[in-house]
């Protein structure tokens, strides 16, 4: 039977170092493994996942969820979920079927809101793993927010130059101007 398991958690908390080192450790079994990501994060170059420490992986760009089904693998490696679109029931149907899953993503806009399918997705997960990062203002290790700094000029702003990771009570001090940093 297959599984899914989820990295989530704010920027910048080690989400794709942990499925890189999952991927690795597939690989080094000898077992069928992909790496994929969504065509809209170009950060690390075309086709690679690359983890904050510099390592990186080569991935398959696709828009959808039902992209998967077209390719032949035992254990399915996402970055970056939250941009996908498409259905979640696709993951779940191939995880019946007995395909393994690990997927990172940002579970949260900096708006707070569920970020694009990560909500579906945690709620049919077998094991999920909610990672915290350092708050770069306070320097607590508590950090669950990324917050945006500046204006907003379209809808998904990619690159995360202008994010930070923020622990819920700087959050709430930066949203009311109280704190400057930059
Ligand atoms: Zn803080």
């Amino acid at each position: 039977m297959g599984d899914i398991n989820v990295f989530s958690g704010p920027m910048k908390c080690g989400k794709s170092e942990q499925i890189i080192n999952e991927f690795t450790k597939h690989q080094i079994a000898g077992k069928k493994a992909m790496m994929f990501k969504p065509k809209i994060d170009d950060r690390a170059g075309e086709t690679l996942v690359a983890s904050r420490n510099g390592r990186k992986i080569n991935a398959i760009n696709i828009e959808k969820i039902e992209e998967l089904e077209d390719y032949d693998t035992d254990v399915f490696f996402i970055d970056e979920f939250q941009f996908l679109k498409g259905n979640i029931d696709t993951i779940e149907n191939l995880a019946t079927k007995g395909k393994k899953f690990y997927i990172a993503g940002l579970n949260l806009t900096a708006e707070k809101k569920p970020f694009g399918k990560m909500g579906d997705l945690l709620c049919i997960s077998d094991n999920v793993k909610m990672m915290t990062s350092i708050c770069e203002v306070c320097k607590n290790d508590n950090a669950i927010f990324s917050y945006y700094k500046g204006k907003k000029n379209c809808d998904i702003e990619i690159g995360d130059a202008k994010y930070i990771p923020v622990c819920r009570h700087c959050y709430e001090k930066l949203n009311k101007g109280n704190t400057i940093f930059y």
